[in-house]
């Protein structure tokens, strides 16, 4: 039977005529992140350091629009000058999605500064700046705008052989806190997910090893390693209307492992 709320309760997952800016696009889960947000209607911006032909291709199958922004974030950048670039080419910015991230692995006693400051540039520094200058977008144009951060397990907890990755994660969760405490008033949402074990290249040295494989599918209730598509449905709930009053959470889509 067909109620008369339907209509409305589907236009509060609707993301059509919305821009949806989407850092690391090209591959992993920031690609299954723009698909997902395409799938609801929404055009995309993918940034990231190289060219992104699949995701462009995958999200114009959608009937969406695809913007293309190659830039290097361990590199520095006037980020205002960068987001004022994209709303002109793009007619503005309503959803910010923080997922580009790298990760370098080694022993806490021979871990180098430069791998602490690339980590740390790309993973944190690159995100707040580029989200304080979309921000000021959302907040000059009046925008009910969602900012989406990509977090971890390793916001939560310390891991092994990886200090700067769980340093900068662990302040993205902090970050998306303090900027959901001073955007709520201007009617925009910052909520970030923390996905579990998950079949990217981010885990390729993990899925290689056999040993560890074993250890992790022992810890994740759900048994298997997460895919792309599994944080299709957080994402969306994020960055529609109808997560309005949802602000400053860290949400885990990891299988059960937080739960264990
Ligand atoms: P991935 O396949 O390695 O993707 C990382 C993305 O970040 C790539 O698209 C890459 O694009 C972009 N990127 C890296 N360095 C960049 C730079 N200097 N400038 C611009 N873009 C850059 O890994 P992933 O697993 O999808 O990771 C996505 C996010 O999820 C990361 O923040 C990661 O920390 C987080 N995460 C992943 C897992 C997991 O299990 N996979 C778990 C928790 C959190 P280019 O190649 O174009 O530079």
């Amino acid at each position: 039977m067909t109620t008369r709320t339907e209509p409305a309760f589907t236009r509060l997952f609707d993301l059509s005529g919305k821009v949806a800016l989407v850092t690391g696009a090209r591959t992993g889960l920031g690609k299954a992140l723009a698909e997902a947000l395409a799938s609801a209607g929404a055009d995309i911006v993918g940034l990231g350091s190289r060219p992104m032909p699949e995701t462009a291709g995958a999200v114009t199958a959608l009937g969406r629009r695809f913007r293309e922004i190659v830039c290097d974030l361990e590199k520095p950048h006037d980020f205002p000058a960068l987001a004022a670039d994209i709303v002109a080419q793009a007619h503005g910015i309503d959803i910010l999605v923080n997922n580009a991230g790298i990760i370098r692995r080694q022993d806490m006693l021979d871990y180098t500064e430069e791998d602490w400051d690339a980590v740390m540039t790309v993973n944190l520094k690159s995100l707040f700046l580029l989200s304080q200058a979309v921000a000021r977008h959302m907040v000059a144009t009046g925008r009910q705008g969602r900012i989406i951060n990509i977090a971890s397990l390793l916001s939560f907890q310390g891991g092994i052989r990886v200090p700067a990755y769980t340093a900068a994660k662990h302040g993205v969760a902090g970050l998306t806190k303090l900027m959901a405490n001073e955007l709520a008033p201007r009617g925009i949402t910052v909520n970030a997910i923390a996905p579990g074990y998950m079949e990217t290249d981010n885990t390729a040295a993990l899925r290689a090893d056999p040993e560890r494989t074993r250890q992790l599918m022992e810890r994740i209730p759900a048994g298997r390693w997460g895919a792309p598509q599994d944080l299709a449905t957080a994402v969306l709930f994020f960055a529609a209307p109808a997560s309005g009053y949802v602000t400053g959470t860290v949400l885990p889509v990891d299988g059960g492992w937080m739960a264990r």
